[in-house]
């Protein structure tokens, strides 16, 4: 086995750089934590940015995905696939959606999503509506449509020209989206709570008027769930937090406990709109995927798994408050569930390579905020190492 510094080396003479990475390599992991090339050990609070919700290499999953593979590993959807049809049938009786459509990425659940609410209005005749507002802030994604979609300029910047048709408003702000609706609107998108624009939990008045006025418009409200599903803000899927349900939702990162999937869901009304030869992805929906997704999804919706991780979130987000207290470089501390982050007054990076160094994975998003996304099986022993850790780092920093 390589190295972390020869893994490095060769990271670097091959693969793109289009990511700013860490210059460690994961080789392993398991529950809580993953090991680099040297052995080293981290407890991962990043847990690849809300993908391993149930942990690293959770054992029923891997159980399936070992089942699954010696069977059938792909087929294409001109025929009919057994695990597919199952995961379908069993995120149906977990949300609002009578039917759901399958990829392998967030990005191309949203990609999905815009078509479906386009199309739609364009099989009611109605095919100059086509424009969807999204978010400051947001963040659906690096496709084409889906970075247009992502109201934050970094994400722009050499990529123009955007695809027409989005419209960008300030989160949390009624008077604004009401102001940007035309009669060339046909829906809204939008994260329950954002995560890469820095962990922004939308108003409960805010999103509860919003559903009303797309009531009233017929206007299609579009959840992107892709980082806030499966548990991760508390319930299964953000929107039950909110008591409302929208007519869309895309889900990604944690579906496949581990595994790549996406998947865009509605009710039979709307999704009929994907009438035959519409829209397709080679491997979406394929039998090794949707297998570990089932495995993924039995377990989280066990008895008491959910609560138990809403407990640990509680106790956190306690912890991080009693850190704001005592140190004034935290500005502010936001989320839900295990969806954590801390706003400093200052720079994160310097944050996360000294909690590297203490063998703990944390995430700096917008310069100044740090992430926590844990797999929901943390206990109070590693929130407390961690909060142990902030706070030696925080007090060297304020001396
Ligand atoms: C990660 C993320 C995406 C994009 O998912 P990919 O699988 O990276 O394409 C879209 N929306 C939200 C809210 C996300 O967190």
């Amino acid at each position: 086995m390589k190295s972390n510094q020869e893994l490095i080396k060769l990271t670097n003479k091959h693969v793109a750089k289009n990511y700013g990475r860490y210059p460690i390599g994961l080789v392993r992991g398991k529950g809580m934590v993953v090991w680099d090339a040297s052995g080293k050990k981290y407890i991962d609070f990043v847990a690849g940015l809300a993908v391993d919700n149930l942990g690293h290499c959770p054992p029923s999953v891997v159980d399936a995905i070992r089942k699954q593979s010696g069977k059938l590993l792909h087929v294409s959807n001109l025929y009919h696939i057994e695990p597919q049809s199952q995961l379908a049938a069993e995120l149906t009786r977990l949300t609002f959606a009578n039917k759901f459509f399958f990829c392998n990425s967030g990005t191309e659940a949203n990609e999905a999503a815009i078509k479906l609410a386009r199309r739609w209005f364009y099989d009611k005749g109605q095919p100059k509506r086509f424009e969807i507002i999204t978010m400051n802030d947001s963040f659906h994604g690096r496709t084409m449509a889906s970075l247009s979609a992502t109201a934050q300029k970094k994400i722009h910047v050499g990529f123009k020209p955007l695809l027409p048709g989005f419209k960008y408003v300030p989160f949390n702000d009624i008077t604004a989206l009401k102001k940007s609706v035309t009669k060339k609107t046909c829906a809204v998108l939008i994260e329950p709570i954002q995560g890469e624009g820095g962990v922004n939990p939308a108003q409960k008045t805010y999103l509860k008027t919003l559903r009303k006025i797309c009531n009233e418009k017929g206007i299609l409200l579009i959840f992107d769930e892709i980082q806030t599903g499966f548990g991760r803000t508390g319930p299964l899927f953000a929107y039950e937090r909110y008591k409302i349900k929208p007519d869309i939702i895309t889900l990604a990162k944690a579906l496949g406990g581990g595994i790549a999937i996406g998947a865009m869901g509605s009710t039979n009304k709307i999704i009929q709109s994907f009438s035959p030869g519409t829209h397709g992805a080679t491997f979406g929906g394929n039998p090794l995927a949707c297998a570990a997704s089932l495995a993924s999804l039995k377990t989280l919706t066990k008895k008491g798994f959910l609560q138990k991780a809403s407990s640990q979130g509680d106790y956190f987000v306690k912890q991080l408050h009693y850190l704001k207290e005592n140190f004034s470089v935290i500005r502010e501390v936001r989320g839900a569930g295990l969806m954590l982050a801390i706003e400093l007054n200052q720079p994160g990076a310097k944050i996360v390579t000294a909690c590297m160094k203490e063998g703990l994975l944390i995430n700096c998003i917008q310069q100044n905020t740090i992430r926590f996304l844990p797999p929901l099986i943390i206990t109070r022993k590693e929130i407390d190492l961690l909060i142990k850790t902030l706070s030696k780092i925080f007090t060297k920093i304020q001396q």
